[in-house]
């Protein structure tokens, strides 16, 4: 009974009213409902000769307004839909080039105070088995995910007092400890960037979160739809607090940290609505900071333990439906990054790749401790939600590079201070992802000697050489010979055993 009122005192604490009321305007936040009705319906059967110019903006790496967005997600027209789709890819490669960014996700703790109706981490959900990881766990699970090959992990936490922010630094740290010999090459690896999903917090914990070292701090509005939010999050919870959520990611780029990540879970409300609700929040940040998200998470709700609501929703977006969703966002904001995850089958994945998603997940385990222990993810009783791809990630970059895309484990931005409004500006200009190219290559090429297979190497040396022999006569490059130079000398570096080189 001492710990129930330690828990009621902690939760009491964690909302910091006045770190929602500096962001609102007359009182009021940014999610207009009225006015998102109003556009969805004054932009109905649009002619295809203004979804032509339309798609001409976002070719031009210009973020869409809301009526363009809405104009878009209003197709009837196969035939427009089917230049939506292909704009979609071309815009991804004019931004991001071919590179396909790869992670996994590390669950630290499944003990929520939250009581989502969705999720099977709610507090009222009494078959899920609660487990916070010890900082060793941690330090075990990176060890498997590390000797697949990844460097980039997004570790995800419930919110409790338990796993609050100096857990989650310290998890971080214990993550960014760990160091794998390669058992192919002999080569040492380490995760080189660690991205955080966690509850909102107020500004001088995420200074904290900031100072351990974090990429990209993601945090889902879930519904931006406010009726919807409050029957889904019980009044009672902190994260029945919508604007509190709402102002979180603002809140992080108080707090220095300037790669945010925003995302809705689909399935709880109009998917059309929901989309209007992401490029509103990406034009506010924008608006406030002068800088939009980094990257953009849609994930579709899958079945959770003891949720009714997870498999029955009336909401649920169809594969035909989610695939529009994915290419009008890639055309509606054309510098963020797009985040399809192990929640989809392979071929939605894939499909998503196909339209313009810039990152993917592999070799994905969401069980608590699941890595080291298999068993644990076979036990939806241990897990937020079901997956539908566990592919591992030998077999994804397979797919991808049969696709022509390279994978990438670059994670050069955020080191050399390519962040917030910085890489931002540089992806309007395409420059980012001619970079990224590069390091794409570098990092690839290290996979390649530590971690691949004979038939995996065969196959990514091939086009690894198709993608140098393109640097080698991209105009941009020959303007900047000193960057050429130092990819060709990290490149031969890396093939006689210098690790972590980039441009
Ligand atoms: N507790 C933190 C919070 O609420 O921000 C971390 C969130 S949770 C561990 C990560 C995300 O998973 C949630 O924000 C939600 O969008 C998503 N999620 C929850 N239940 C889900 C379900 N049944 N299917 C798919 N995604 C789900
Ligand atoms: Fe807790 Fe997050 Fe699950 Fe809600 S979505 S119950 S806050 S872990």
């Amino acid at each position: 009974m001492e710990t129930d009122r330690y828990i009621t005192n902690w939760v009491k604490g964690v909302i910091v009213k006045r770190e929602i009321d500096k962001y609102l305007i007359d009182g009021k936040d940014f999610i207009d409902e009225q006015d998102i009705g109003k556009r969805l319906i004054e932009n109905r059967n649009p002619p295809s000769a203004h979804i032509k110019d339309i798609l001409e903006k976002s070719l031009a790496i210009q973020t869409l307004n809301s009526d363009e967005t809405a104009a878009l997600l209003n197709v009837t027209s196969q035939d427009d839909w089917e230049r939506i789709f292909e704009t979609a890819l071309v815009v991804k490669k004019k931004v991001y080039d071919n590179r396909i960014v790869f992670f996994a996700p590390l669950y630290c703790s499944n003990l929520c105070v939250n009581n989502c109706a969705y999720c099977g981490f709610r507090i009222q959900n009494r078959n899920e088995i609660r487990r916070l990881l010890t900082l060793e766990e941690i330090r075990n699970e990176t060890s498997v995910v590390l000797k697949e090959g990844h460097k980039r992990l997004i570790l995800v936490f419930g919110e409790h007092y338990r796993s609050d922010v100096d857990y989650i630094a310290a998890a971080v740290k214990s993550v960014y400890d760990v160091t794998e010999i390669s058992s192919q090459s002999g080569q040492s690896s380490s995760i080189r960037r660690v991205n955080i999903n966690a509850a909102p917090m107020e500004i001088e914990k995420l200074q904290i979160l900031k100072k351990s070292g974090i990429g990209t701090y993601q945090v889902f509005q879930e519904t931006y739809h406010h009726q919807t939010y409050h029957s889904v999050h019980p009044a009672n919870t902190i994260k029945g607090d919508y604007r509190w959520r709402l102002y979180a990611l603002h809140r992080a780029m108080d707090a220095g940290i300037e790669d945010v990540g925003i995302g809705s879970l689909f399935g709880l409300y109009d998917w059309r609505f929901e989309a209007m609700g992401l490029l509103a929040h990406a034009l506010d940040l924008e608006r406030q900071f002068g800088v939009g998200p980094h990257t953009i998470s849609f994930p579709r709700m899958t079945p959770a333990s003891g949720s009714f609501l997870s498999a029955d929703s009336p909401w649920r977006v169809s594969d035909d439906d989610f695939k529009k969703l994915v290419a009008v966002l890639r055309l509606s904001m054309p510098t963020a990054g797009m985040i399809v995850t192990a929640r989809e089958k392979a071929e939605i994945k894939k499909s998503a790749i196909l339209l313009g998603c810039t990152q993917t997940d592999a070799s994905t385990r969401i069980g608590i401790g699941a890595y080291s222990d298999q068993k644990k993810e076979e036990n939806l009783n241990n897990k937020q939600f079901s997956i539908g791809d566990s592919r591992n990630l030998e077999e994804v970059i397979q797919e991808v590079v049969g696709l022509g895309f390279i994978p990438s484990f670059c994670t050069a931005g955020y080191r050399c201070g390519r962040t917030g409004s910085t890489i931002m500006g540089m992806l309007s200009h395409c420059d980012e992802g001619k970079f990224c190219k590069l390091n794409a290559v570098l990092t690839f090429r290290e996979y390649l000697s530590d971690y691949a297979t004979a038939l995996t190497r065969t196959d990514g040396e091939a086009l690894i050489t198709k993608e140098i022999n393109e640097i080698e006569s991209m105009k941009y490059f020959r303007t900047k010979p000193h960057l050429l130079e130092k990819f060709r000398n990290d490149y031969r570096e890396i093939l006689v055993g210098k690790r972590d080189l980039y441009v």
